[in-house]
């Protein structure tokens, strides 16, 4: 099997490279991502400038891997048209730090760079962890690489994007694993005025809502202190509608409780 791993905070994250070395034990593994943080940036893929490549070295080692000067979206259709010469079978973006939720989903940039490898006809896992300073890394990476090995290359029926966002919680603290839905009001947009003595100008800020009230959501699911994963292609891609056999699910917070 071989992955293609990428993320949207940039070639040097710590989340990246923990994944790449759970992955590394399961499969061939190629990195393939943004020389810079790219948070936010959504599905954005760069057509109006050339995008500039290099050769670099891994932090784990022997892993081929490529800085690209553009976007999560921009590598991981750079990896799968130009740069990576056998077939990959699995595209997994992450970890990010901090989680990707609710109507934050689509202008994430490590959705945005699994969801071309789903338009690729990939099966593809954005993970994520709460926290930005210091998430539990591990279990995200443990959990991508069990999830990997039950998406074996064409075992399944249908191509699978998954959202999947931890808890940032020792393994023992996580209550359990939840399929769930976007939440679909997760935060109010904001705008502040300014001026910079020459002209207006507008700043966005997202406000966060607290206390998800429905239980069959991301939000809420996170909040409870479950692991959260969310099935997206009927919800942000509806290209056909694939049903995910539940054996996929099955047991896997056991299975990784065990490791
Ligand atoms: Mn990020």
């Amino acid at each position: 099997m071989k992955v293609l791993v990428t993320n949207d905070d940039g070639i040097f994250a710590q989340g990246l490279w923990t994944l790449v070395k759970a992955l590394k034990k399961i499969a061939k593994v190629v990195v393939v991502a943004p020389d810079r943080e790219q948070s936010r940036i959504g599905t954005a893929v760069t057509l109006s400038q050339p995008l500039r490549v290099q050769r670099t070295k891994p932090l784990v080692p022997e892993v081929e891997t490529y800085s690209v000067e553009g976007t999560p979206a921009d590598s991981v259709i750079l990896a799968l048209t130009k740069l990576v010469k056998n077939k990959i079978d699995l595209v997994v973006s992450g970890i990010n730090h901090g989680v990707n939720l609710g109507d934050d989903v689509p202008i994430s940039g490590t959705v945005g760079a699994a969801l071309q490898g789903y338009l690729h006809g990939l099966p593809a896992i954005a993970i994520s962890v709460d926290t930005v300073d210091s998430p539990y890394l591990d279990n995200a990476a443990e959990l991508a690489a069990l999830l990997a090995k039950r998406i074996e290359p064409n075992s399944l029926p249908a191509n699978i994007l998954l959202n999947v966002n931890l808890p940032s919680l020792p393994l023992t603290q996580i209550k359990g694993l939840q399929i769930t839905r976007l939440a679909s009001s997760s935060h109010t947009d904001e705008v502040e005025e300014g001026h910079d003595g020459k002209q207006r100008y507008y700043r966005l800020i997202r406000h966060k809502i607290n206390e998800a009230t429905d239980n069959k959501t991301d939000v809420w699911a996170i909040e409870q202190g479950n692991i959260s994963i969310t099935p997206l292609h009927t919800t942000l891609v509806n290209k056909t509608s694939p049903l995910i056999p539940d054996s996929l699910f099955s047991d896997l917070l056991q299975e990784l409780q065990k490791r």
